[in-house]
Protein backbone atom coordinates (compact mmCIF):
# COMPACT_ATOMS: atom_id res chain seq x y z
CA UNK A 1 0.00 0.00 0.00
CA UNK A 2 1.74 3.42 -1.08
CA UNK A 3 0.58 6.30 1.13
CA UNK A 4 1.10 9.93 -0.27
CA UNK A 5 0.45 13.57 1.58
CA UNK A 6 1.45 17.13 0.80
CA UNK A 7 4.45 16.44 3.37
CA UNK A 8 5.82 13.13 4.46
CA UNK A 9 8.29 13.69 7.50
CA UNK A 10 10.82 11.20 7.74
CA UNK A 11 12.11 12.86 10.53
CA UNK A 12 15.56 11.46 10.55
CA UNK A 13 16.25 13.33 7.52
CA UNK A 14 14.61 16.52 5.46
CA UNK A 15 11.07 16.47 4.58
CA UNK A 16 9.85 15.62 1.37
CA UNK A 17 7.04 17.94 -0.28
CA UNK A 18 4.02 15.65 -2.35
CA UNK A 19 6.07 12.44 -0.93
CA UNK A 20 4.90 8.66 -0.66
CA UNK A 21 5.35 6.20 1.88
CA UNK A 22 5.28 2.47 0.81
CA UNK A 23 4.49 -0.09 3.80
CA UNK A 24 4.54 -3.82 3.18
CA UNK A 25 3.20 -5.78 6.01
CA UNK A 26 4.29 -4.62 8.76
CA UNK A 27 7.37 -2.75 7.69
CA UNK A 28 8.09 0.61 5.70
CA UNK A 29 9.55 -0.73 2.33
CA UNK A 30 10.21 2.72 0.67
CA UNK A 31 9.83 6.61 0.70
CA UNK A 32 10.49 8.82 -1.61
CA UNK A 33 8.49 11.41 -4.10
CA UNK A 34 4.70 10.76 -4.71
CA UNK A 35 5.44 11.02 -8.70
CA UNK A 36 8.41 8.66 -8.43
CA UNK A 37 6.74 5.71 -5.65
CA UNK A 38 3.82 5.72 -8.13
CA UNK A 39 5.55 5.58 -11.08
CA UNK A 40 7.46 2.61 -9.47
CA UNK A 41 4.45 0.76 -8.58
CA UNK A 42 1.61 1.40 -10.78
CA UNK A 43 -0.21 -1.29 -9.52
CA UNK A 44 -0.03 -0.86 -5.77
CA UNK A 45 -3.14 0.55 -3.79
CA UNK A 46 -3.09 4.20 -2.88
CA UNK A 47 -4.00 5.99 -0.02
CA UNK A 48 -3.78 9.93 -0.55
CA UNK A 49 -4.03 12.34 2.57
CA UNK A 50 -4.12 15.47 0.93
CA UNK A 51 -2.87 18.60 2.24
CA UNK A 52 -1.68 16.54 5.30
CA UNK A 53 1.93 15.31 6.90
CA UNK A 54 2.72 11.65 7.03
CA UNK A 55 4.95 11.23 10.27
CA UNK A 56 6.23 8.55 12.90
CA UNK A 57 4.07 7.88 15.06
CA UNK A 58 4.49 9.65 18.54
CA UNK A 59 5.91 7.73 21.81
CA UNK A 60 4.44 8.86 25.04
CA UNK A 61 7.80 8.16 27.04
CA UNK A 62 5.45 8.35 30.29
CA UNK A 63 1.67 7.68 30.98
CA UNK A 64 -1.02 5.78 32.92
CA UNK A 65 -3.47 4.68 30.69
CA UNK A 66 -5.29 3.34 33.82
CA UNK A 67 -5.22 6.62 35.53
CA UNK A 68 -7.57 8.21 32.26
CA UNK A 69 -10.95 8.42 34.74
CA UNK A 70 -9.27 10.53 37.63
CA UNK A 71 -9.73 13.46 34.51
CA UNK A 72 -11.06 16.51 35.82
CA UNK A 73 -11.38 14.82 39.31
CA UNK A 74 -8.48 16.82 40.94
CA UNK A 75 -8.10 20.11 38.95
CA UNK A 76 -6.42 22.73 41.40
CA UNK A 77 -3.83 21.25 43.57
CA UNK A 78 -0.56 21.20 43.49
CA UNK A 79 1.24 18.02 43.34
CA UNK A 80 1.20 17.00 46.79
CA UNK A 81 -2.13 17.46 47.55
CA UNK A 82 -3.10 16.17 44.41
CA UNK A 83 -1.20 12.89 44.78
CA UNK A 84 -2.82 12.72 48.20
CA UNK A 85 -6.40 12.61 46.51
CA UNK A 86 -5.48 10.63 44.05
CA UNK A 87 -3.96 8.17 46.20
CA UNK A 88 -7.49 7.98 48.68
CA UNK A 89 -10.23 8.19 46.15
CA UNK A 90 -8.36 4.99 44.03
CA UNK A 91 -8.90 2.71 46.85
CA UNK A 92 -12.50 2.72 46.06
CA UNK A 93 -11.34 0.94 42.20
CA UNK A 94 -11.88 -2.21 41.19
CA UNK A 95 -10.17 -4.23 38.58
CA UNK A 96 -13.02 -3.80 35.99
CA UNK A 97 -13.13 -0.44 36.47
CA UNK A 98 -9.26 -0.16 36.24
CA UNK A 99 -9.46 -1.69 33.17
CA UNK A 100 -12.58 0.41 31.77
CA UNK A 101 -10.42 3.39 32.65
CA UNK A 102 -7.44 2.30 30.74
CA UNK A 103 -9.73 1.46 27.70
CA UNK A 104 -10.56 5.14 27.81
CA UNK A 105 -6.66 6.07 27.44
CA UNK A 106 -6.17 3.58 24.76
CA UNK A 107 -9.13 5.38 22.80
CA UNK A 108 -7.15 8.51 23.37
CA UNK A 109 -3.86 7.22 22.61
CA UNK A 110 -4.64 6.17 19.21
CA UNK A 111 -7.06 9.35 18.42
CA UNK A 112 -3.46 11.52 19.63
CA UNK A 113 -1.44 9.75 16.72
CA UNK A 114 0.79 8.10 19.29
CA UNK A 115 1.96 4.51 18.19
CA UNK A 116 3.92 3.55 21.41
CA UNK A 117 3.51 4.17 25.18
CA UNK A 118 5.93 3.48 28.11
CA UNK A 119 3.01 3.18 31.00
CA UNK A 120 3.71 2.93 34.63
CA UNK A 121 0.92 0.38 35.94
CA UNK A 122 -0.19 -1.50 38.92
CA UNK A 123 -3.10 -2.95 37.82
CA UNK A 124 -1.73 -4.30 34.93
CA UNK A 125 -4.78 -2.63 33.14
CA UNK A 126 -2.57 -0.60 30.92
CA UNK A 127 -0.91 -3.63 29.46
CA UNK A 128 -4.14 -5.35 28.38
CA UNK A 129 -5.70 -1.94 27.14
CA UNK A 130 -2.48 -1.57 24.90
CA UNK A 131 -2.95 -4.99 23.76
CA UNK A 132 -6.67 -4.67 23.15
CA UNK A 133 -6.00 -1.10 21.08
CA UNK A 134 -2.85 -3.02 19.22
CA UNK A 135 -0.56 -0.37 20.69
CA UNK A 136 3.16 -0.77 20.91
CA UNK A 137 4.94 -0.19 23.94
CA UNK A 138 6.76 -0.52 27.01
CA UNK A 139 4.46 -1.61 30.13
CA UNK A 140 6.34 -0.96 33.77
CA UNK A 141 5.38 -2.93 36.44
CA UNK A 142 5.13 -0.04 39.69
CA UNK A 143 6.56 -1.44 42.54
CA UNK A 144 6.81 0.88 45.98
CA UNK A 145 7.25 -0.17 49.95
CA UNK A 146 9.40 1.99 52.47
CA UNK A 147 9.68 -1.48 54.38
CA UNK A 148 13.07 -2.69 53.57
CA UNK A 149 11.44 -6.44 54.86
CA UNK A 150 8.74 -6.44 51.76
CA UNK A 151 11.20 -5.67 49.36
CA UNK A 152 11.78 -9.67 48.12
CA UNK A 153 7.85 -10.49 48.11
CA UNK A 154 7.09 -7.17 46.51
CA UNK A 155 9.67 -8.19 43.93
CA UNK A 156 8.83 -11.55 43.69
CA UNK A 157 4.84 -10.34 42.86
CA UNK A 158 6.27 -7.75 40.38
CA UNK A 159 8.24 -10.61 38.27
CA UNK A 160 4.91 -12.81 38.58
CA UNK A 161 2.72 -10.01 36.93
CA UNK A 162 5.23 -8.94 34.51
CA UNK A 163 5.13 -12.95 32.86
CA UNK A 164 1.67 -13.16 33.05
CA UNK A 165 1.10 -9.73 30.90
CA UNK A 166 3.76 -10.75 28.65
CA UNK A 167 2.58 -13.93 28.22
CA UNK A 168 -0.98 -12.17 27.10
CA UNK A 169 0.31 -9.47 24.91
CA UNK A 170 2.02 -10.42 21.13
CA UNK A 171 6.42 -9.80 22.01
CA UNK A 172 6.94 -8.01 18.86
CA UNK A 173 4.67 -5.25 20.21
CA UNK A 174 5.10 -5.27 24.03
CA UNK A 175 7.69 -4.96 26.35
CA UNK A 176 7.74 -5.19 30.07
CA UNK A 177 9.54 -4.03 32.33
CA UNK A 178 10.37 -2.74 36.54
CA UNK A 179 9.05 1.18 37.71
CA UNK A 180 10.17 1.80 41.22
CA UNK A 181 6.90 4.47 41.89
CA UNK A 182 9.23 7.68 43.04
CA UNK A 183 11.57 8.36 45.52
CA UNK A 184 9.34 8.98 48.45
CA UNK A 185 7.20 6.05 48.44
CA UNK A 186 10.41 3.20 47.90
CA UNK A 187 12.70 1.78 50.42
CA UNK A 188 16.40 2.74 48.96
CA UNK A 189 16.71 -1.22 48.96
CA UNK A 190 13.64 -1.39 46.39
CA UNK A 191 15.80 0.67 44.07
CA UNK A 192 18.95 -1.08 44.65
CA UNK A 193 16.90 -5.02 43.84
CA UNK A 194 15.40 -3.32 40.93
CA UNK A 195 18.64 -2.43 39.49
CA UNK A 196 19.87 -5.38 40.32
CA UNK A 197 17.08 -7.57 38.37
CA UNK A 198 17.58 -4.86 35.25
CA UNK A 199 21.07 -5.09 35.13
CA UNK A 200 21.00 -9.10 35.37
CA UNK A 201 18.06 -9.02 32.66
CA UNK A 202 18.09 -6.33 30.38
CA UNK A 203 14.82 -5.46 32.33
CA UNK A 204 13.13 -1.71 30.89
CA UNK A 205 13.48 0.29 33.94
CA UNK A 206 11.34 3.49 34.66
CA UNK A 207 10.78 5.61 37.99
CA UNK A 208 9.23 8.97 38.73
CA UNK A 209 12.47 10.80 39.95
CA UNK A 210 13.23 14.65 41.16
CA UNK A 211 9.22 15.80 40.06
CA UNK A 212 7.93 18.00 43.02
CA UNK A 213 10.09 20.63 45.32
CA UNK A 214 7.88 18.67 48.11
CA UNK A 215 10.22 15.52 47.40
CA UNK A 216 13.12 17.08 46.71
CA UNK A 217 13.05 18.51 50.35
CA UNK A 218 11.65 15.42 51.82
CA UNK A 219 15.07 13.39 50.37
CA UNK A 220 17.41 15.84 51.53
CA UNK A 221 15.91 17.63 55.15
CA UNK A 222 13.40 14.56 55.99
CA UNK A 223 10.42 17.75 55.49
CA UNK A 224 7.64 18.45 53.55
CA UNK A 225 3.69 16.74 53.92
CA UNK A 226 5.58 13.32 52.40
CA UNK A 227 6.73 12.89 55.64
CA UNK A 228 3.82 13.82 57.44
CA UNK A 229 0.59 13.37 55.31
CA UNK A 230 1.57 10.41 52.87
CA UNK A 231 2.28 7.58 55.66
CA UNK A 232 -0.75 6.73 56.55
CA UNK A 233 -2.59 6.35 53.28
CA UNK A 234 0.65 4.40 52.08
CA UNK A 235 0.98 2.42 55.09
CA UNK A 236 4.20 3.31 56.64
CA UNK A 237 3.85 5.52 59.73
CA UNK A 238 5.61 3.69 61.86
CA UNK A 239 8.68 3.43 59.03
CA UNK A 240 11.43 6.24 60.57
CA UNK A 241 12.40 8.53 57.57
CA UNK A 242 15.38 10.32 57.93
CA UNK A 243 17.12 13.19 56.06
CA UNK A 244 19.64 12.45 53.59
CA UNK A 245 21.51 15.40 52.95
CA UNK A 246 21.55 15.03 49.26
CA UNK A 247 19.00 15.73 46.23
CA UNK A 248 16.91 12.99 45.08
CA UNK A 249 19.21 12.29 41.96
CA UNK A 250 22.28 11.75 44.48
CA UNK A 251 20.19 9.77 46.93
CA UNK A 252 19.17 7.27 44.16
CA UNK A 253 22.85 7.17 42.62
CA UNK A 254 24.24 6.59 46.27
CA UNK A 255 21.81 3.25 45.87
CA UNK A 256 22.96 1.91 43.44
CA UNK A 257 19.77 2.47 41.07
CA UNK A 258 21.69 3.88 37.98
CA UNK A 259 23.47 0.87 37.61
CA UNK A 260 20.49 -0.18 35.63
CA UNK A 261 20.45 0.31 32.09
CA UNK A 262 18.39 2.03 29.94
CA UNK A 263 16.34 3.82 32.89
CA UNK A 264 13.62 6.38 31.48
CA UNK A 265 13.72 9.30 34.64
CA UNK A 266 10.36 10.92 34.66
CA UNK A 267 10.56 14.79 34.95
CA UNK A 268 13.42 15.40 36.61
CA UNK A 269 12.49 19.15 37.41
CA UNK A 270 14.17 19.35 40.40
CA UNK A 271 17.57 19.25 39.44
CA UNK A 272 21.15 20.79 39.36
CA UNK A 273 23.76 20.85 37.22
CA UNK A 274 25.63 18.08 38.85
CA UNK A 275 22.17 16.35 38.80
CA UNK A 276 22.40 16.22 35.59
CA UNK A 277 26.02 15.54 35.05
CA UNK A 278 24.72 11.96 37.20
CA UNK A 279 22.70 11.19 34.93
CA UNK A 280 24.07 12.06 31.74
CA UNK A 281 27.12 10.17 32.63
CA UNK A 282 25.13 7.35 32.95
CA UNK A 283 23.00 7.40 29.66
CA UNK A 284 19.55 8.07 31.76
CA UNK A 285 16.91 9.03 29.68
CA UNK A 286 14.35 11.77 30.59
CA UNK A 287 10.41 11.89 30.06
CA UNK A 288 9.92 15.97 29.70
CA UNK A 289 6.05 16.11 30.77
CA UNK A 290 5.68 19.70 30.75
CA UNK A 291 1.92 20.09 30.73
CA UNK A 292 1.63 17.79 33.98
CA UNK A 293 4.67 19.69 36.01
CA UNK A 294 3.13 23.34 35.50
CA UNK A 295 -0.57 22.34 36.35
CA UNK A 296 0.90 20.74 39.56
CA UNK A 297 2.71 23.75 40.10
CA UNK A 298 5.81 21.61 39.95
CA UNK A 299 8.23 23.97 38.05
CA UNK A 300 9.81 23.23 34.77
CA UNK A 301 12.76 21.00 33.41
CA UNK A 302 15.53 22.26 32.40
CA UNK A 303 15.73 20.69 28.89
CA UNK A 304 18.58 23.24 27.34
CA UNK A 305 21.02 21.57 29.86
CA UNK A 306 19.88 18.14 29.45
CA UNK A 307 20.42 18.75 25.38
CA UNK A 308 23.69 20.78 25.98
CA UNK A 309 24.91 17.34 27.32
CA UNK A 310 23.39 15.39 24.68
CA UNK A 311 21.50 13.52 26.87
CA UNK A 312 18.11 11.72 25.20
CA UNK A 313 14.73 12.96 25.45
CA UNK A 314 11.08 12.10 24.86
CA UNK A 315 7.93 13.42 25.98
CA UNK A 316 5.37 12.34 28.01
CA UNK A 317 1.78 13.08 28.59
CA UNK A 318 1.97 10.79 32.27
CA UNK A 319 -2.24 10.59 31.70
CA UNK A 320 -5.12 12.41 32.30
CA UNK A 321 -5.42 12.29 36.33
CA UNK A 322 -2.58 15.29 36.29
CA UNK A 323 -2.89 16.56 32.59
CA UNK A 324 -6.45 15.93 31.81
CA UNK A 325 -5.86 15.51 27.79
CA UNK A 326 -3.25 12.91 26.16
CA UNK A 327 -3.10 15.82 23.09
CA UNK A 328 0.53 15.37 21.69
CA UNK A 329 0.82 18.38 19.60
CA UNK A 330 -0.45 20.23 22.99
CA UNK A 331 2.03 18.47 24.92
CA UNK A 332 4.53 19.68 22.25
CA UNK A 333 3.48 22.99 21.99
CA UNK A 334 3.39 24.21 25.11
CA UNK A 335 6.51 22.10 25.65
CA UNK A 336 8.35 24.43 23.84
CA UNK A 337 6.45 27.52 24.20
CA UNK A 338 7.34 27.24 27.63
CA UNK A 339 11.05 26.83 26.93
CA UNK A 340 10.89 30.13 24.91
CA UNK A 341 9.04 31.97 27.06
CA UNK A 342 11.56 31.08 29.73
CA UNK A 343 14.73 30.82 28.34
CA UNK A 344 14.42 33.52 25.71
CA UNK A 345 16.80 33.71 22.55
CA UNK A 346 19.30 32.28 24.34
CA UNK A 347 17.78 28.51 24.30
CA UNK A 348 15.56 29.29 21.21
CA UNK A 349 14.52 26.02 20.26
CA UNK A 350 12.65 24.77 17.03
CA UNK A 351 9.15 23.11 16.47
CA UNK A 352 11.10 20.24 14.52
CA UNK A 353 13.44 19.93 17.30
CA UNK A 354 9.93 18.96 19.59
CA UNK A 355 8.57 16.53 16.93
CA UNK A 356 11.71 14.64 16.81
CA UNK A 357 11.56 14.97 20.61
CA UNK A 358 8.24 12.99 20.62
CA UNK A 359 9.27 10.25 18.03
CA UNK A 360 12.60 9.31 17.26
CA UNK A 361 13.64 10.63 21.02
CA UNK A 362 11.19 8.73 22.80
CA UNK A 363 12.20 5.80 20.50
CA UNK A 364 15.68 6.32 21.79
CA UNK A 365 14.98 6.62 25.14
CA UNK A 366 12.92 2.98 24.93
CA UNK A 367 15.69 1.19 22.99
CA UNK A 368 13.84 0.96 20.17
CA UNK A 369 14.61 3.74 17.49
CA UNK A 370 16.53 1.14 15.14
CA UNK A 371 12.79 -0.08 14.65
CA UNK A 372 10.58 2.84 15.17
CA UNK A 373 10.87 6.45 15.26
CA UNK A 374 11.42 7.74 12.05
CA UNK A 375 10.35 6.79 8.45
CA UNK A 376 13.23 4.75 7.22
CA UNK A 377 13.05 1.82 4.94
CA UNK A 378 13.19 -1.76 6.85
CA UNK A 379 11.89 0.30 10.14
CA UNK A 380 8.44 -0.91 11.97
CA UNK A 381 5.79 0.75 9.90
CA UNK A 382 4.32 3.27 12.92
CA UNK A 383 3.07 5.93 11.07
CA UNK A 384 0.24 8.95 11.53
CA UNK A 385 -1.17 11.09 9.27
CA UNK A 386 -2.22 14.34 10.37
CA UNK A 387 -4.48 17.15 8.65
CA UNK A 388 -3.30 20.42 8.49
CA UNK A 389 -6.13 21.54 5.61
CA UNK A 390 -8.45 23.32 7.97
CA UNK A 391 -9.18 26.97 8.74
CA UNK A 392 -7.11 27.05 11.59
CA UNK A 393 -3.98 25.70 9.58
CA UNK A 394 -3.61 27.17 6.14
CA UNK A 395 -2.07 28.66 4.52
CA UNK A 396 0.69 26.06 5.54
CA UNK A 397 4.71 26.49 4.48
CA UNK A 398 6.67 24.40 7.35
CA UNK A 399 5.26 21.42 8.54
CA UNK A 400 7.29 20.98 11.38
CA UNK A 401 5.92 24.54 12.28
CA UNK A 402 1.90 23.48 11.22
CA UNK A 403 2.21 20.30 13.16
CA UNK A 404 2.86 22.26 16.44
CA UNK A 405 1.64 25.25 16.59
CA UNK A 406 -1.37 24.33 14.53
CA UNK A 407 -2.70 20.88 15.11
CA UNK A 408 -4.39 19.06 17.73
CA UNK A 409 -5.46 15.61 18.11
CA UNK A 410 -9.02 15.85 16.41
CA UNK A 411 -6.38 16.38 13.12
CA UNK A 412 -5.13 13.44 13.23
CA UNK A 413 -6.81 11.06 9.82
CA UNK A 414 -4.80 7.83 10.61
CA UNK A 415 -3.34 6.26 12.85
CA UNK A 416 -1.04 2.89 12.26
CA UNK A 417 0.67 0.69 14.17
CA UNK A 418 3.07 -1.90 12.87
CA UNK A 419 1.40 -1.89 9.43
CA UNK A 420 -2.13 -1.79 10.95
CA UNK A 421 -4.70 0.62 10.79
CA UNK A 422 -5.85 1.12 14.12
CA UNK A 423 -7.69 4.44 13.91
CA UNK A 424 -8.96 6.47 10.85
CA UNK A 425 -11.95 8.67 9.82
CA UNK A 426 -12.87 9.05 13.04
CA UNK A 427 -12.90 5.01 14.03
CA UNK A 428 -10.79 2.51 16.03
CA UNK A 429 -10.17 -0.68 14.47
CA UNK A 430 -10.81 -2.32 17.64
CA UNK A 431 -12.45 -0.48 20.50
CA UNK A 432 -15.79 1.21 20.46
CA UNK A 433 -15.76 4.61 21.63
CA UNK A 434 -19.83 4.08 22.83
CA UNK A 435 -19.17 1.03 24.64
CA UNK A 436 -15.70 2.53 26.93
CA UNK A 437 -17.71 5.98 27.55
CA UNK A 438 -20.33 3.93 28.95
CA UNK A 439 -18.56 2.14 31.27
CA UNK A 440 -16.19 5.27 32.24
CA UNK A 441 -19.35 6.86 33.89
CA UNK A 442 -20.13 4.86 36.71
CA UNK A 443 -15.93 5.21 37.73
CA UNK A 444 -17.00 8.79 37.81
CA UNK A 445 -19.45 8.43 40.17
CA UNK A 446 -17.20 5.94 42.70
CA UNK A 447 -14.72 8.62 42.38
CA UNK A 448 -16.81 11.33 43.35
CA UNK A 449 -17.95 9.32 46.27
ZN1 LIG B 1 3.56 9.47 36.26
Amino acid sequence: MLFTARYVLPVTSPHISDGAVLVRDDRIVEIGSREDLVARHPDEPVTDFGLAALLPGFVDLHTHLEYTAFRGLVNDLPYTRWKLQVVEREQVLDDRDWQDSAMLGALETLRSGITTIADITSSGASARAAVAAGLRGVIYREVSTMRKAEVPDVMSRAAEDMAAWLAAADPSLIRVGLAPHAPYSCHPELYRAVAVEAAAHSVPVSTHLAGSRDEYDFVKYGSTSFAVDFEDPTRWADVGWLPTGVSPVRYLLQWGFFDAPGIVAVHCVQVDEEDIDVLAGRGVAVAYCARCNAKLGMGVAPLKSFMSRGMTVGIGTDSPASNATMDFFDEMRFGMMLQRALSGEAGFLSAEHFVRMATIGGAKALGMDAEIGSLEPGKQADLVAVALSHSHQIPTQDPYSALVFTANQENVLMTMVAGRVMFEGGEWATLDPAEIKDRVEPIRVKLRG
